[in-house]
């Protein structure tokens, strides 16, 4: 009962074992000072970012100014490509973590296809960012809505063209040339986080939409019950793949500099207590820990699903939950920087 529906535990493990081989042959070309970048937070744009802690030789800096959490110095473009590409802990993650949790993923999907409802109208341009292998496509194809997409992977443009007969626009979004204009609606499902400037992405979205356009987007909350209580140590604080690190608060910044006004948002993550509970250590002597450790062993799948039922839905209420999901709104006159 405490193992994760869509990031099982023991691959998980071997995950991990692989991404430190990973890392350290990352390194030996990050630590050369023409593979790093120094960069301004992400979310404001501020350069005085404080030193908070180290993992895994990256440097995590918490911004003076807004409080967001990020990486810096971050590798350079051409350098993070080689480890999304050539990684083999990236390869086992896709085949043996996600395609396994597919149908997990997927009622995800279809939960966070029905929060957009009120905000998309059935005769709205849709345009998805990083549709990967379409399991938003699917369910918004479901609700009868159209939409296009752009990726990067040349075999899973193949897929979505294939699958379900979209328009689908390849290459980075950022640089992209050909999009079509005049959206209503841009999706973004957990994409943020790991974009070394995700202003320059969201003044690309601002570019792509129409007035009173919807920037829609999912990323990790790190104010966060789980984040505030498991700390750096969250298997999710984890470079170079995570590079930004928003809660509520900081992300308004970044949408306002790129021309956009929050219209809604909340928490809907609800596997939060499972990622806590799976990070208390086996040995742990805190008082408080045994106590949970020990309830988790000793009841019933029913009570213990009664607890945790109501322990995540009242994350939720508190806005408390590890994954945040944002409606923003496009606004007329922005004095957005000009992207590629
Ligand atoms: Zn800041």
């Amino acid at each position: 009962m405490l193992n994760h529906p869509i990031r099982p535990r023991e691959r998980l493990v071997k995950y991990d074992q692989l991404r430190q081989d990973d890392l350290k042959i990352f390194h030996e070309r990050f630590q050369l000072e023409e593979n790093q970048c120094h960069r301004p937070c992400p979310a404001c744009g501020e350069d005085v970012g404080e030193k908070s802690f180290e993992k895994d030789a990256f440097t995590f800096c918490r911004c003076e100014n807004c409080n967001c959490l990020y990486v810096n110095p971050v590798p350079t473009e051409e350098l993070l490509g080689t480890y999304y590409d050539g990684s083999e802990s990236m390869e086992y993650f896709h085949r043996e973590v996600l395609l396994p949790s597919l149908d997990t993923r997927r009622d995800i999907m279809r939960e966070r296809v029905l929060r957009m409802k009120p905000f998309v109208n059935e005769s709205d341009k849709i345009l998805e960012i990083g549709s990967s292998i379409g399991i938003f496509v699917e369910a918004a194809q479901e609700q009868g809505w159209h939409p296009a997409a752009v990726e990067i992977n040349t075999e899973l443009v193949n897929h979505l063209k294939q699958e379900f007969d979209i328009p689908v626009y390849q290459g980075f979004f950022e640089q992209h040339q050909g999009l079509p204009q005049e959206q209503n609606v841009v999706v973004m499902w957990e994409v943020i986080e790991h974009l070394l400037d995700p202003e320059r992405a969201l003044a690309k979205a601002h570019s792509v939409l129409a007035e009173n356009g919807r920037l829609i987007f999912t990323c990790p909350n790190v104010a966060g019950i789980e984040f505030l209580a498991i700390g750096p140590e969250h298997e999710l604080i984890e470079a170079p793949g995570h590079l930004n690190y928003f809660s509520i608060d900081n992300v308004e910044h970044l949408l306002n500099r790129a021309g956009f006004e929050v219209e809604h948002y909340e928490t809907p993550g609800i596997l939060d207590f499972v990622d806590v509970m799976g990070a208390i250590p086996e040995d742990s002597e805190s008082i408080g820990d045994r106590f949970l450790t020990t309830l988790a062993k000793s009841t019933s799948e029913a009570d213990w699903a009664a607890i945790d039922n109501a322990i995540t839905t009242a994350i939720q209420n508190s806005r408390l939950s590890g994954n945040m999901f944002v409606v923003a709104r496009r606004m007329k006159h922005a004095s957005i920087r000009k992207c590629a």
